[in-house]
């Protein structure tokens, strides 16, 4: 139930569709209920049963003679005074007339109150896709290496809908149906109270039937979105490995693991339609037999002149009994239906509540130049248990080129992690000037920093949009002298058209060198004081990386930069060589004094000369 109103809570204001939604289905209800109960008058005006011209005895004789809800009574009384002023024909066609006009008003409001819960709907799904898309974004970078990239992408694009068809499904029933139903009801209680309540004695029994069908039902539907969940990670890692599956002819591999989450899928949604499914029929079933049993039990009432039921009563009883069932049936399945979406619900929900663990301080300074240098003063990193960095104590000059260099896995992307707070120290602090970093707005930490990684991240767009990512307000000229630098704008001005060719998903149109590039003119672009490169030449042939390094080069100049480079000759003319080992820096210093230490980082120059 408390998720039923947290998933409700984003219709906010709730009011505003709320109030003329019930509004317009009472209205509904008066009218659509009206029609049913008028036709026991009508059937008796055509069959001259009872109230006619030639019965002036059945006439109810005055006004004041019928109660003032007596809604029949009423329509008795008017219909028996147009029989009697114009005839029974004239009669007939003003009781037509009547039906017609409720009917057309019943439905002019249900075509109402539908539109405003359409448009609540679309704007409870607006809202909580939003807030879950909006969390994503905001949460720390450790929470998405431990979460599945597919399972997100499930709660986002299919879960919000699950929770469209039965949270917001039910909502219509909520409102609507108890009305509907206590509309019949007190049409059914008007004409013949001690029926009514002998029928109602059945209603439990139906309801045992139903709860029964739908009472696994929620187990079923969270082992469903589970395995839904399975299915888009694995259609989104096919996706973007589809190279190295075809490459290791592993398709066969890669389709079966797919197939069979497919599978248990069908199994699970089959195992639970067939219970939702026998919902229907069943309550059906039981709805048919409640009427025959209402027909039966009349029937005797009459027989036995123990009611006063008329023929036309009678018949409207039952066509309202019957439609008394709609309702109740409706109600019914919104039960069965309603488990899958909370169980969605709730996953959303979950998603919505994880909180980032990275966040500003609440007195957090918005800090936007850059004067001195970052330090680091004994700065620890673990991963859960294992540490990564131990008691890291560093000065990153301003203005200087920085190298870290160390055997694979010492710790050196964590390290460049640590500074955008990207990840945080488990002990120790790093400081931008005398500034602690956790004391620093991140948009604005973020904003001293350009970062080019291995691989280049970009997007399905255009080369020019992919430079200028995220800024508003760039020029043409801006674009085109960052990729000078970046030493991108020949290749760009080769392309079919330009600035304005559509680079495929994450670049595939381009060559890896060339992708690099124009992830080095966005970081040019962006002009931070501060480049954080991580082995960004390291996945290119020879030739790009030279291009690439000359981009860099540009890049690097007149700022402060920290490069981590797998060739070790690109950071020779460094002002200082930090050397990483295990989580610990073994030697610090320029090229040459480091030569002369003859230690690891000897060792490591003489490894990659002798290996080429
Ligand atoms: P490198 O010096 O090669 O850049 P890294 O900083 O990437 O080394 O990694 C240091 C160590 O931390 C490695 O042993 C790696 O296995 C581990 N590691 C890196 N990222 C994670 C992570 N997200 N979760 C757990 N361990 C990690
Ligand atoms: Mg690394």
């Amino acid at each position: 139930m408390k998720t039923y109103f947290r998933l409700l809570s984003f219709a906010k204001p709730i009011e505003k569709f709320a109030i003329p939604y019930i509004l317009f289905t009472l209205l509904y209800v008066v009218f659509s209920t009206s029609v049913l109960g008028l036709l026991g008058p009508l059937l008796n005006t055509l069959f001259h049963v009872g109230a006619c011209k030639c019965d002036p005895q059945a006439i109810p004789v005055k006004a004041s003679d019928i109660s003032t809800f007596d809604v029949s009574g009423w329509f008795k009384y008017y219909t028996n005074h147009f029989i009697a002023l114009y005839g029974e024909w004239g009669a007939l066609k003003f009781v037509c007339g009547v039906i017609v006009c409720a009917v057309f008003l019943g439905n002019i409001f249900r075509y109402l109150s539908q539109r405003i819960m359409e448009s609540l709907r679309i704007h409870t799904l607006l809202k909580i896709r939003k807030a879950v898309f909006d969390n994503v974004m905001n949460l720390h970078m450790g929470y998405f290496s431990n979460e599945r990239k597919g399972d997100i992408m499930s709660k986002i694009a299919s879960e919000v809908q699950t929770v469209q068809f039965s949270v917001t499904g039910t909502l219509q029933v909520v409102f609507k149906e108890p009305l509907l139903l206590i509309g019949y009801l007190i049409w059914l209680f008007v004409i013949s109270a001690k029926l009514t309540l002998i029928s109602l004695l059945i209603i439990p029994i139906a309801g045992f039937f139903i709860s029964r069908i739908v009472k696994k039902l929620r187990s079923q539907a969270v082992a469903a979105q589970n395995s839904y969940a399975n299915m888009i990670s694995y259609l989104d890692e096919a996706l973007s490995g589809i190279k190295i599956i075809k490459a290791f002819n592993a398709t066969d591999f890669i389709i079966k693991r797919f197939d069979d989450e497919n599978i248990r899928f069908s199994k699970i949604t089959r195992a639970m339609s067939k219970r939702q499914q026998l919902a229907s029929p069943v309550s059906e079933a039981l709805s048919v037999s409640m009427i025959s049993f209402v027909v039966l039990y009349g029937g005797y009432l009459i027989f036995n002149k123990k009611s006063d039921l008329d023929a036309g009563q009678f018949i409207a009883y039952i066509a309202l009994f019957s439609q008394l069932m709609r309702p109740a049936k409706a109600i019914g399945d919104a039960f069965s239906n309603i488990h899958s979406g909370l169980v969605a619900g709730e996953r959303i929900l979950a998603l919505i509540d994880e909180k980032p663990q990275i966040v500003d301080a609440p007195d957090a300074v918005v800090v936007d130049d850059f004067k001195e240098g970052i330090h680091l003063e004994n700065v620890s990193f673990a991963y859960n248990e294992r540490e990564v960095l131990k008691n890291v104590n560093l000065t990153l000059p301003k203005g200087k080129t920085i190298a870290l260099v160390g055997p694979s896995g010492g710790g050196k992307s964590t390290m460049m992690d640590l500074l955008p707070r990207f990840i945080e120290p488990k002990s120790g602090r790093i400081l931008v000037d005398d500034h602690d970093i956790q004391q620093i707005k991140t948009t604005s930490l973020r904003g001293l920093m350009g970062f080019v990684n291995q691989e280049s991240i970009l997007f399905n767009d255009t080369i020019f949009n992919n430079i200028a990512f995220g800024k508003i307000g760039v020029t043409q000229e801006e674009v085109e002298a960052a990729a000078r630098i970046a030493n991108a704008h020949n290749f760009i001005l080769e392309t079919d058209n330009g600035y304005e060719t559509n680079i495929g998903d994450r670049g595939t149109k381009l060559s890896g060198g060339q992708r690099q590039r124009i992830c080095i003119a966005r970081a040019v672009l962006n002009n931070p004081p501060i480049m954080l490169l991580d082995e960004a030449t390291s996945a290119l042939d020879t030739e790009s990386e030279k291009l690439v390094q000359d981009a860099l080069n540009n890049l690097m100049k007149n700022r402060t930069s920290l490069i981590i480079a797998h060739r070790l000759s690109t950071i020779q003319n460094a002002d200082l060589i930090i050397v990483l080992e295990d989580g610990t820096v073994v030697e610090q210093g320029s090229h040459l004094e480091l030569l002369a230490n003859n230690g690891l980082y000897r060792r490591l120059i003489d490894m990659q000369t002798f290996t080429g």
